[in-house]
């Protein structure tokens, strides 16, 4: 089943922005997630009763059920965990939901909101870039009281990025003398970058993940030139002696050599195709991060 598809077909809204439909069955409001990282749908449900051991059971009934994960009934919420196969239709979840909404009528269990643990409707909303089922009046609590967030240092930032930076620089220098060229140094130097942003910056923003990835990208080439300085340093050493900054001196001139500059992009190519793959996965988490962190909306 294909991202949110066919939602609509049940009466439900689809918010494919916050990965997200919701909607009523037999009078209880109901909150599917799709885990965009996992493939997973994560049904939510939140309902208070008197006897929580028959709902305890019939949860641990539903495991039997070959499209569910797992489920568990905590903190006045239900969470359904579905496995997303070709096979999943839209049919099957809200079958799934129609149970549920007729089994929690039998047992007496009414919808509540999990914060004020009250017998209430309840509204789709995105907390910090979280979705959740909550009352309004709760929600405009959760915002109202939420710390502003403390705006971020840039300079500072800059120099933390630029300083984790030289940890990346000297990791790939390190594995550069041991002989290898091993691309992985180029996430953490994405790494090292976005974490001192954040530790001198105070917090990373979305500048800041530009700011980051474009000093560690930068220094990567530096990386490489110093790692080409040492070598050149030292292969020249066994001949005569020369100090490292005659060395360095030398680097343009063995870079008009076109089989060191082959070299060079060779290494500077595998260093930055890694970098891409492992920080994409991490960039792609920041940024959605610093989108929604300390944004909170009513969805419906
Ligand atoms: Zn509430």
């Amino acid at each position: 089943m294909k991202k949110l598809e066919g939602f609509e077909q049940i009466g439900f809204k689809v918010n494919k922005e916050h990965h997200v439909a919701y909607g009523m069955i037999d009078g209880f409001k109901y909150l599917v997630n799709f885990l965009a990282n996992q493939k997973q749908y994560s049904i939510m449900l939140t309902v208070l009763g008197d006897n929580e051991d028959i709902l305890t059971t019939y949860m641990n009934s539903l495991e039997q059920n070959p499209i569910v994960n797992w489920s568990f009934y905590r903190d006045q919420t239900i969470v359904i965990n579905i496995k997303n196969t070709n096979e999943l239709t839209v049919t099957d979840l809200e079958s799934l939901m129609k149970n549920l909404s007729a089994f929690c009528h039998t047992n007496g269990y009414v919808q509540s909101c999990p914060h004020c643990k009250e017998e209430k409707g309840v509204e789709v909303c995105s907390v910090n870039g979280e979705n959740v089922l909550m009352c309004s009046e709760c929600f405009e609590n959760t915002t109202a009281s939420q710390p502003v967030e403390k705006p971020v240092n840039l300079p500072m930032g800059i120099l933390g990025a630029l300083v984790g930076s030289l940890i990346g620089v000297a990791v790939w220098v390190i594995i550069y003398k041991l002989g290898y060229v091993a691309g992985i140094t180029g996430f953490i130097m994405s790494v090292c970058c976005f974490k001192g942003y954040e530790l001198l910056g105070g917090r990373i923003d979305k500048k800041g993940v530009y700011i980051a990835l474009v000093i560690a990208v930068v220094m990567l080439a530096f990386a490489e030139m110093v790692a080409l300085g040492l070598e050149i340093h030292s292969v020249m050493n066994e001949y005569y002696s020369i100090g490292l900054f005659d060395a360095f001196a030398l680097i343009p001139t063995f870079l008009g050599d076109s089989e060191i500059v082959f070299g060079v992009v060779k290494d500077l190519l595998s260093g930055y195709l890694l970098m891409g793959i492992a920080s994409f996965s991490y960039t792609r988490n920041i940024h959605h991060m610093t989108k929604t962190s300390g944004v909170n909306e009513r969805l419906g």
